[in-house]
């Protein structure tokens, strides 16, 4: 382990984790990420020994069974096992994010039943806010719930559900008529609770894995809603939270965003290890290709674009944990994590000159994986549209 992307101030318990997690992914990510991901399968067994040990409840408090970990614990353990397989963090992620939903907003009842299920892994958490006609635009979501007696009828399409088919309860974003006069709040937050697996179960139908450029293994799918009926206590949070839901899934949003800019660090730490390698192996015109300054410099700046991706993304985890709000600064991680991200799987894969282009060596894989964390719980144009509107209300003249 080189001197980048160290987290100072970590307490005996974050640091017994993080390695227990770092000698996993050595041993049983790494050695079998490329293989599964050329096969485009479900890594089964390292998502069992991942269950066996409580990633699955890292933020959960114990009292549901799970470690009652920090935020910064969580996004430390993503940068580590994203640096073995970015697919593997996604099992994870909106697992992760509906757990703290259901945690921060949900009802007692909730609470109680759900988490203990979810701090296993037996019961997984998918998020779904996107849909065929939008992503960015939340407010242009056509799903609807219709009130029918004590329930609600859900009809709509929506798409790119990351755990979409493995997922035991999906956290859903549709729209409700509160008769309110802002668009944000005539929208609720369904806990849709399903059966496991691709087809129609009830009114929800998943039909297939989209096939993606890279992010393999993990499925992502579409959900359509046909006159769906669950009851009003399906609301997140329960009947009276009804027209909240926007506001309780970009509170999930933004602690997601932490969790992509740690996937976005653990990437470009693994393209950093591999181009310093490689820099070192690889000899042109009698030296090796790091003793040309050209290939040096490259590594230099990967290396500070890795470290400065880190310690943004510790710093928005951190503020998030100290109770504060932290918008800005996990918009700002996750867009310089994404950007950077991008930028050092480029120059990694431009150091393994052509075999950086064959699928015989790892950079290929991350090179395919980099972009989706600039698209991934809001691209870099909607991070950088939510930095600049809270500064120019805080920096704000008159
Ligand atoms: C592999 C994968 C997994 C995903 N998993 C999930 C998931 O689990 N749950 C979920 O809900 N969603 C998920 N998504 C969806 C993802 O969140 C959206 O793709 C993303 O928010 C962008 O939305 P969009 O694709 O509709 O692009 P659009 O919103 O159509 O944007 C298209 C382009 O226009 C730009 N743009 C849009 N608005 C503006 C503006 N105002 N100013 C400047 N530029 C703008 C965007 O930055 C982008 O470059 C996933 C996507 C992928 C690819």
């Amino acid at each position: 382990m080189g001197r980048i992307a160290q987290t100072d101030g970590l307490t005996d318990v974050q640091a017994d984790i993080l390695a227990a997690v770092r000698t996993f992914v050595d041993k049983e990510i790494l050695p079998n990420a490329g293989d599964l991901e050329k096969k485009d399968e479900y890594p089964e067994e390292i998502i069992n020994a991942m269950k066996e040990m409580g990633l699955f409840g890292i933020t959960i408090p114990e009292q549901y069974g799970g470690l009652g970990e920090s935020l910064l614990t969580y996004a430390l353990v993503v940068e580590e096992i994203a640096r073995g397989w970015m697919s593997v963090s996604g099992v994870i992620n909106t697992h992760f994010i509906v757990a703290y939903l259901v945690l921060q907003h949900g009802s007692e009842e909730q609470r109680a039943r759900l988490l203990p299920k979810m701090a296993t892994g037996d019961c997984r958490g998918a998020f779904s806010l996107s849909e065929p006609g939008c992503g960015s635009d939340v407010s242009a979501i056509t799903t609807r719930a219709e009130r029918d007696g004590d329930d609600y009828v859900i009809t709509g399409q929506k798409m790119w559900l990351t755990n979409g088919a493995r997922s035991g309860v999906v956290a859903t974003l549709v729209k409700t008529d509160e008769g309110a006069d802002s668009v944000y709040k005539n929208m609720t937050t369904f806990l849709l609770e399903k059966e496991p697996g691709f087809g129609t179960h009830g009114g929800i139908t998943i039909p297939g894995k989209l096939d993606k450029l890279g992010y393999k293994g993990v499925e992502t799918t579409e959900m359509i809603l046909d006159g769906h009926r669950v009851p009003a206590s399906a609301i997140l949070g329960g009947e009276d939270k009804a027209g909240r839901g926007f506001y309780q899934m970009m509170d999930g949003v933004e602690v997601g965003r932490v969790n992509v800019a740690a996937r976005a660090c653990g990437i470009m730490i693994r393209a950093f290890e591999l181009g310093i390698a490689y820099a070192q192996q690889r000899r042109t015109f009698g030296h090796q290709i790091a003793d040309h300054q050209a290939i040096a410099f490259k590594l230099a700046e990967m290396a500070t674009k890795v470290e400065a991706g880190h310690l943004m993304m510790v710093n928005a985890a951190r503020k998030k944990d100290n109770g504060e709000r932290n918008d800005v600064e996990a918009g700002m991680a996750k867009y310089l994590a994404s950007e950077y991200c991008h930028e050092v799987t480029t120059e990694s894969f431009r150091i393994h000159g052509g075999y950086g282009y064959s699928k015989e060596y790892e950079i290929e894989r991350l090179y395919r994986e980099a972009p989706f964390m600039l698209i991934g719980e809001g691209t870099s144009e909607v991070q950088k549209r939510i930095i600049s509107r809270a500064l120019l209300k805080e920096y704000k003249l008159h």
